[in-house]
């Protein structure tokens, strides 16, 4: 017997109107290019973003079309995730940090047809322009007075477009499976892989984050996305602020620096902030050094990288309690987030921190285990650890028009490329990886080409990268090098020759020479021995 309940869709589309009905005067704040502190509500926001759905359909583009953006945190790119979405377009986020190659590559793939860039990236897409093979045009985030001169074809003003559209707007009833948007990941090998988020995905993964336990948002929270809305939406903030009506403070460009990010906190009275660790080590650096405080700031959600106990102590001093986060672009991202039981808090400092650090509680809705290399699943007891598998309604089921066998699904669960354990009471930790990635201040760089770049210099016969500790990117790549018989090459000689062959910040700080390098009885370079051998090593 089927329930006699309404089914109304779960769309993007739904927060939105909500968001406006109920919160219309809420404020979103935002350091922007072009303007140090913009100031709008939320009903400003959507107004604009039925401009933006009229200049769409003015642009010609179709249902599913894929419209890209290159832009910081700023309330243009939050008008333009609503007004793409929810006039059935997709909204793909481009990670500016990405190689340029790179970029062109996830361009040709979505298929974008219309770029909307940030002043900052306008040289990077005249460099690329060229190799771009569906685009149609660009659309600049800026006013006519700040207009950059260009070589870009077809490009236009933001501002000057919208001030021609009507604020009218009919939003179309759409299926809540039809996609919303498409991040790329760079955290598997291979070519980066591109993620569809679905109206209905977004919509639950908004509901399951905004429970008290996760990031529990509230209309009388001021809360900052530090985490760039490229990055999987802002982990959801970009949705789940406007369900909650929580006031929004978007940084912008400068997400990086400790002194900004302070300055924003203290004069908007920011409560609740999410970002990587590095952008908490620079916030806590400039505290230090400075002598300053952040009396506002009580609740932060660190994610994306381990949190290092150094940090979630010195941010403890300061009065801002840390949250560990654990998700993957692959789900949209939360699957687990890290509030103490009650009992919890009552046990020893070391007893309890050692509970802080770990990724957290499993979220309702997300389903998760660990297993062996046969596949078997393993015991709850925090110390058995295997390879971690999630599924659940926001974890993909497949990349975006890629083989199925690319997927990682063995069984139908999400193989996310992690090892763990799991404790009776559902803490996840994190203690090792078997996708041979490094993430270095919350962005992925890849072992494998790395190795192969130092593998073409002469003196070299065998070559691999892992990553260890660093007080400043959580994670840096060590490179490992057997010398060829005969060679007695230097390490600065090695170095040096990677410039130009990979990103520069993909450059290991250092090269340590070994007699060996230990490989898997199938021949692979066992990277987990390696990490071993160097546990001790720290940059
Ligand atoms: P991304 O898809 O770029 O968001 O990266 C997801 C990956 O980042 C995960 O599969 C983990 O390898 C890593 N990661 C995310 N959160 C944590 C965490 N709290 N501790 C350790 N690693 C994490």
């Amino acid at each position: 017997m089927l329930g006699q309940m309404m089914s109304d869709p779960l769309t993007i589309t739904s927060i939105m109107q909500y968001a406006e009905q109920v919160f219309a005067d809420t404020e979103i704040v935002s350091v922007s290019a072009d303007n140090p502190r913009h100031r709008y509500t939320f009903g400003e926001a959507f107004l604009r973003a039925r401009k933006v759905a009229n200049l769409l359909s003015g642009l010609g583009l179709q249902e599913g079309d894929r419209v890209a953006t290159l832009a910081w945190n700023d309330y243009r790119h939050f008008e333009l995730y609503y007004g793409i979405s929810c006039s059935g377009h997709v909204c793909h986020t481009i990670n500016p940090r990405l190689f340029p190659e790179q970029i062109s590559y996830i361009v040709n793939h979505a298929e974008d047809q219309w770029i909307f860039t940030d002043v900052a990236f306008v040289p990077l897409l005249e460099q690329l322009q060229e190799q771009l093979e569906t685009v149609k045009g660009f659309v600049v985030l800026t006013s006519p007075a700040a207009m950059p001169a260009t070589t870009l074809k077809n490009v236009h003003c933001y501002e000057a477009l919208l001030a021609d559209q009507p604020a009218d707007y009919q939003w179309p009833a759409l299926d809540e499976n039809s996609a919303s948007s498409l991040c790329y990941t760079s955290g598997t090998t291979g070519h980066p892989k591109g993620v569809l988020y679905s109206h209905r995905s977004t919509v639950l993964h908004c509901l399951a984050t905004g429970q008290r336990d996760v990031i529990g948002l509230a209309a009388g929270d001021t809360v900052m996305p530090v985490v760039p809305m490229f990055h999987v939406n802002a982990w959801g903030v970009v949705y789940s602020a406007a369900a909650a009506g929580a006031r929004l403070v978007f940084p912008g460009p400068k997400m990086g620096d400790g002194a900004t990010l302070a300055e924003l906190i203290n004069d908007e009275g920011v409560n609740l902030a999410l970002g990587v660790p590095t952008v908490w080590l620079a916030l806590a650096n400039h505290l230090r050094e400075s002598g300053g405080s952040v009396p506002s700031l009580k609740r932060v959600v660190v994610g994306g990288a381990a949190c290092p106990e150094a940090l979630m102590r010195a941010m403890d001093q300061l009065g801002v309690y840390m949250h560990v986060g654990w998700g993957m672009t692959e789900m949209s991202p939360l699957g687990t987030l890290n509030t103490l039981l009650p009992w919890m808090e009552e046990l020893p400092d070391e007893e309890k921190m050692a509970y802080r650090l770990k990724a957290g509680r499993l979220i309702y809705g997300v389903q998760m285990r660990v297993v062996n290399d046969q596949g078997e699943e393993l015991p709850w007891d925090g110390k058995t650890s295997g390879q971690l598998q999630v599924r659940g309604p926001w974890v993909c089921s497949g990349y975006y028009r890629m083989a199925e066998s690319d997927a990682h699904l063995p069984d139908g669960w999400f193989d996310t490329g992690d090892v763990a354990t799991i404790d009776s009471h559902g803490y996840m930790q994190i203690t090792d990886r078997t996708k041979d990635v490094i993430k270095s201040g919350g962005e992925w760089i890849s072992s494998i080409d790395i190795e192969n770049a130092a593998m073409g210099h002469a003196d070299v016969l065998e070559a691999a990268v892992i990553g260890v500790p660093h007080p400043k990117w959580t994670e840096r790549p060590l490179l490992l090098v057997v010398k060829r018989p005969g060679a007695e090459p230097k390490k600065e000689d090695i170095l040096d020759f990677l410039k130009g062959k990979i990103a520069n910040w993909w450059i290991p700080e250092d090269c340590v020479f070994v007699e060996f390098i230990p490989h898997t009885a199938t021949g692979k370079v066992s990277k987990k021995d390696l990490r071993d051998q160097f546990k001790s090593y720290s940059y």
